[in-house]
């Protein structure tokens, strides 16, 4: 029952459990008394109501949501839009598709500007968690290893994944992981694009967005300049910068067929280790350093060799590859050649009994067939 008429359709989504409870121990009058549900009709932002529970005896009032609400109403998200945003957050579907969904079933949705809000918010806290959740592993890793107080050697994995498949997207993701426990311990994002920088491009003139370009700068979202296809490599740089501030040397790094990434990182630590060389004495190293750098010969002298970053392949990776040659090399030489032109020799006494094929298969040295028993 509703007071007051409805211009337009609404649905309310209800938490069932919460609604019985307030409807239980809702007051009505024991004599004569019923209780009459009046609807929030209002028009609403977001998927919460504040509908009412009256008396018709006494009149008294009962308020009831349609979810248990978090104090203060104004102020906190709520729950019903809280699990909106993270179910968009984690499915990546646009603030616009969800609008639509909901509103075929004639239920509204907070604004854009809020919703982003939101969900920009989660999204910030699920890094920090990310970020809070990496530090805990390589803790317990070095205290597993009992190299809590020295920078510790690692193998890691790299992998990197695109928002579009085909390195044609302009987001991209990099995650790096420990091999022996087979944890992901660190992950760097690039992104081609920023809204807020294409938002403005739009609606700006050159000069003003130059103006508003220099304070926005160091918020940014655009943090790589390039080809989709070199993402990787500079995810990975981005990566092993971050390797000592973390206590870890990735020291060996597995790679699948594309090395780009690989080379990039390679004399990353001989580097390092040689600018710090630098920086206590200048004097001394200023020259014969210089030259040395980006060279192979420099990982043997002075421990450098502990410093290089080893390319590991995949044994899965060299399975798929040395399969696919022995597979064609299978193929080629197992193909029916004619009969006539082999010796027939030994071959006869094997298939006497059988009826002859027109065609044989050409045989190995030792007049066995090909895939026969142990190679
Ligand atoms: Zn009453
Ligand atoms: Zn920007």
């Amino acid at each position: 029952v509703t007071e007051e008429s409805i211009s337009f359709k609404t649905t309310q989504i209800f938490d069932i459990d919460h609604f019985q409870q307030v409807f239980n121990n809702a007051h009505v009058c024991s004599e004569n008394g019923r209780l009459e549900f009046i609807a929030d009709t209002s028009p609403s932002v977001g998927l919460c109501h504040c509908n009412t529970l009256r008396c018709t005896n006494c009149g008294k009032k009962t308020p009831v949501t349609n979810f248990a609400s978090i104090d203060p109403v104004k102020s906190v998200q709520q729950e019903p839009n809280t699990l909106l945003v993270i179910a968009v957050a984690t499915t990546g579907i646009s603030y616009n598709a969800t609008k639509c969904i909901m509103s075929t079933l004639g239920l509204s949705i907070t604004s854009e500007v809020a919703f982003l809000h939101q969900l920009h918010k989660y999204y910030d806290a699920l890094h920090f968690f990310a970020a809070q959740k990496f530090q805990q592993i390589i803790c317990e890793l070095k205290h597993k290893y009992k190299k809590q107080k020295q920078i510790m050697n690692v193998t890691i994995s790299l992998d990197g994944t695109w928002k579009r498949r085909g390195h044609v997207s302009n987001y991209g993701i990099v995650f790096l992981i420990h091999v022996d426990s087979g944890k992901c311990i660190d992950y760097e994002v690039l992104s081609l694009l920023c809204e807020k920088c294409n938002i403005r491009k739009a609606t700006l003139s050159s000069k003003q967005f130059k103006k508003w370009y220099q304070k926005h700068q160091p918020y940014c979202q655009k943090n790589f300049n390039g080809t989709s296809k070199s993402m990787e490599k500079i995810g990975t740089m981005k990566l092993f910068e971050r390797s000592l501030a973390n206590g870890l040397r990735y020291r060996s790094m597995l790679c699948d067929g594309d090395s780009s990434a690989y080379e990039a990182i390679k004399y990353y630590y001989i580097n390092k280790e040689q600018q710090q060389i630098l920086g206590s004495d200048e004097d001394m190293h200023s020259v014969d350093s210089k030259d040395s750098s980006g060279e192979g010969s420099d990982g043997e002298e002075s421990g450098g060799e502990d410093l290089l970053v080893i390319k590991e392949d995949c044994i899965n990776h060299v399975t798929k590859r040395v399969m696919k040659h022995l597979t064609k090399l299978k193929q080629e030489k197992t193909q029916r050649i004619p009969a006539t032109t082999t010796t027939m020799k030994s071959s006869t006494s094997l298939s006497s009994s059988k009826k002859q094929p027109a065609r044989q298969q050409q045989l190995l040295d030792d007049n066995k067939k090909w895939g026969d028993g142990v190679g």
